[in-house]
């Protein structure tokens, strides 16, 4: 994503915690954080995604985790510098985000169809055979009233995913609703997903 640049870094860190810099007392799965004094963008992971814990999520959850964080990371590198990468980057690319919650709507209006590509390539590394065969089993709920349903359908499961995190953007408080029934949709394949995906046998 950055080409071949060397000015831009990107430094991880597994953190024991992470919080919301809106509100400090809410943990969160992970954050980026840009600071014009440091010589990288730091990503910090919450180790509660990756150990036992309630926040607990499957590999390729924690994958799109990875993944959304890099776009801000990269967003926060356009917002910050007058000229990244090749001059004929999309000009959509070229608008400047620089602020968290406009950098959700723009991976909300933009980004789904391509870290939903992503997860579909990575699938067959990031889940076991036993688990996808356990959600292909399953019919899930489109109407929240349970009157219609349809087969497990992996699109749906890794557009759900890449939709976690993003619930702040103003297009999912449209789509997502709370009560609806795309909420609830995508709320058991999340469910579903998390119940299954790292079961190795
Ligand atoms: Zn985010």
């Amino acid at each position: 994503m950055f080409g071949n640049s060397k000015r831009f870094n990107v430094k991880f860190e597994l953190a024991d915690a992470v919080y919301d810099s809106d509100n400090p007392t809410k943990e969160i799965n992970a954050n980026t954080t840009y600071d014009p004094n440091l010589p990288y963008i730091l990503i910090k992971i919450n180790k509660k995604i990756l150990n036992n814990s309630s926040m607990k999520q499957t590999k390729i959850e924690n994958a799109k985790t990875v993944l959304h964080e890099f776009i801000h990371a990269y967003l926060y590198t356009i917002a910050n510098n007058p000229i990244v990468g090749p001059t004929d980057i999309a000009s959509l690319l070229n608008k400047k985000y620089p602020v968290g919650k406009e950098q959700h709507d723009f991976m909300y209006n933009n980004m789904i169809p391509t870290i939903t590509k992503i997860l579909t390539e990575s699938r067959d590394f990031l889940t076991y055979p036993a688990g996808r065969i356990e959600v292909e089993s399953l019919t899930v709920y489109t109407k929240k009233d349970q009157s219609t349903s349809e087969p497990w359908n992996w699109q749906h499961y890794f557009e759900s995913i890449s939709l976690e995190g993003l619930s702040e953007a103003t297009s999912y408080k449209t789509d997502f609703q709370v009560g609806s029934d795309a909420l609830n949709k995508l709320e058991l394949y999340v469910k579903y997903g998390r119940t299954w995906l790292d079961k190795k046998n």
